[in-house]
């Protein structure tokens, strides 16, 4: 039996991110992916377009990746130029809450707290095929074996490790961790609770030839007395809402017929689909792992949480889950964590996993088709049309009012670090690439030079000049690019001591 430290079951974003993670500390890691091969029509442009928010974008920038995947969507890299100013600019895409999108322009940038330019956009469009290959051309450049056709159909653990079968191989590991998405296996074998909501609607999406298209709205969203219906990407892609409690959702596939009937009593028009090329149905259900680790089985992804795509959420909570955790295993795998660091995995990410949960509940109890269901949206439309709204729904979205509790009141604790930029033009980002924790020492004395030395193999220390320091002397940054510890101008030596040891474990004498 092949043995490795972690096996990654499911090679979709969530998967392929940790395992690159793990690849680039140096664990011995398998992938395995039911699916044969790369490119289903399900992944690519147009039915496969997701949106990415300024966390995921930060993630693939701070692992040296981010001109890879523009190029991958085709998207101009023009983040070089974006990041060179001092000043900030407005986002491209400022999210939606229930279809009613914020004016970018509105957006406070004075209020998004501790922000610096950075090569990283605030948001950004690609398919999973995109981010799936060049996820799956890294893992192979650090290592990562990826093994496809493999269902895995079986686990078992006890406290040395955990043998997961796959046809008619079984693979032994240390850690096992399910990325395999919303209906997972691994979560169902190894006995996770799976807690929350039951549906509202069923939801479709479906790629098509409409005869008459003229007879629906022009606009992208479309909300009428029956339900609502969105007009996508391309044409004859369309996106419906039936709010029957998801009771038509998986007992049978959606035929050319029931798409129409669905789409005529949504749009309230006779319009006729003359072919489906594509078409599935979800669910707003949404529910979460109660905790996100079993003994030596964790989740990540779809599989620890799901809820509807209402918000473009699910991808870009599943990349921060990865982000989170792959350093944490990481050092557990080396034995260098100390006490506890993988359970912050939970601890952190299950509080972000829940308020998703709960903004697309929140969105999809104003999607309803009712008299007042329409005036609470009127309400929201002119909140969201306010410098406040515009600000606070772009925060949720993007995910820039993320905030770990680390156990401190210091406002920078808990966040992305904003990207630091060194006066000879080093980028905090630039220096997050080996997947270490770095440390940034501001002050002209550079204080914290001795005091680093011996987390030397887990922490990089970069000193000098800051062109905007926001008022810091100096600042440690875990692998993830969440600051664990910040200093004034006379930063407080023991205290950083005691950040490093927390994070990173023991010194080395
Ligand atoms: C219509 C729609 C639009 C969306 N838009 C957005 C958006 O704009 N932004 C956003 O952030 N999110 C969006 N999402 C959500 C997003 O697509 C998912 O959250 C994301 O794909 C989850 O990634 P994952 O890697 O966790 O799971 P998945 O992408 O589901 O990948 C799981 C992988 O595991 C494999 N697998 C499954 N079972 C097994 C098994 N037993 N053994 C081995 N392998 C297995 C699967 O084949 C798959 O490759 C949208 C979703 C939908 C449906």
């Amino acid at each position: 039996m092949d043995e490795f430290d972690v096996v990654v079951v499911g090679a979709g974003p969530v998967g392929l991110f940790l395992a690159c993670e793990l690849g680039l500390a140096g664990c011995a890691v398998l992938v395995l992916e039911r699916e044969a091969e790369l490119g289903s029509p399900w992944r690519v442009e147009p039915l496969g377009m997701r949106g990415l928010f300024a966390t995921s974008a930060e993630a693939f920038y701070r692992r040296g990746m981010l001109g890879a995947l523009l190029k991958a969507t085709g998207v101009p890299d023009d983040s070089g130029e974006n990041s060179e100013g001092d000043g900030l600019s407005a986002p491209p895409m400022a999210g939606h809450f229930a279809g009613m999108e914020p004016d970018p322009a509105d957006i406070d940038l004075a209020a998004l707290p501790f922000r610096l330019p950075s090569p990283a956009p605030d948001a950004m469009v690609a398919s999973l095929d995109a981010v799936e290959t060049v996820l799956s051309q890294r893992a192979a450049e650090l290592g990562v074996q990826i093994r496809r056709g493999a269902s895995v159909s079986a686990l078992t653990q006890d406290e040395n490790g955990v043998v997961v079968r796959a046809g008619d191989h079984e693979y032994a590991a240390r850690w096992v961790v399910g990325c395999d998405g919303g209906r997972s296996a691994v979560r169902k074998l190894a006995g996770f609770d799976f807690v929350g909501t039951e549906p509202q609607f069923t939801g479709y999406i479906a790629l098509t030839t409409i005869a008459d298209p003229e007879k629906l709205g022009s606009g992208m969203i479309n909300r009428t007395q029956t339900g609502t219906y969105v007009r996508m990407f391309a044409d004859g892609q369309i996106g419906m809402m039936d709010f029957d409690g998801g009771a038509f959702d998986r007992t049978q596939p959606p035929t050319r017929e029931h798409l129409q009937a669905v789409l005529r009593r949504v749009s309230g028009t006779d319009v006729t689909l003359t072919e489906v090329q594509l078409a599935s149905s979800f669910t707003d259900r949404a529910k979460q792992a109660t905790t996100y680790r079993q003994g030596r089985v964790l989740l990540a992804g779809d599989a620890a949480h799901i809820h509807s795509p209402l918000g473009g959420q699910g991808l870009n909570t599943g990349l921060g889950d990865a982000m989170n955790l792959g350093w944490k295993l990481a050092a557990t795998v080396h034995g260098t964590a100390p006490d506890g660091l993988l359970d912050t995995y939970t601890g952190e990410r299950h509080p972000i996993g829940a308020r998703v949960l709960d903004w697309s509940r929140a969105q999809v109890e104003v999607m309803r088709p009712s008299p007042h269901t329409r005036a609470v949206q009127a309400v929201i439309r002119d909140l969201i049309a306010t410098r406040d709204g515009a600000t606070y729904v772009f925060q949720k979205v993007s995910g820039s009012s993320i905030r770990y509790d680390l156990g401190s009141e210091h406002p920078l604790i808990g966040c992305s670090a904003p990207d630091f930029r060194l006066v000879d033009g080093t980028r905090l980002g630039d220096l997050m690439r080996d997947g270490h924790g770095v440390t940034l020492d501001f002050t002209t004395d550079r204080c914290l030079r001795g005091s680093v030395t011996g987390w030397a193999d887990r922490i990089r220390y970069v000193a000098g000049p800051v062109r905007n320091g926001l008022g810091f002397g100096a600042v440690l940054i875990r692998p993830d690019g969440i600051v664990a510890w910040a200093g004034d101008r006379a930063p407080d030596r023991a205290a950083f001591e005691r950040a490093a040891g927390h994070w990173f474990g023991s010194p080395e004498v």
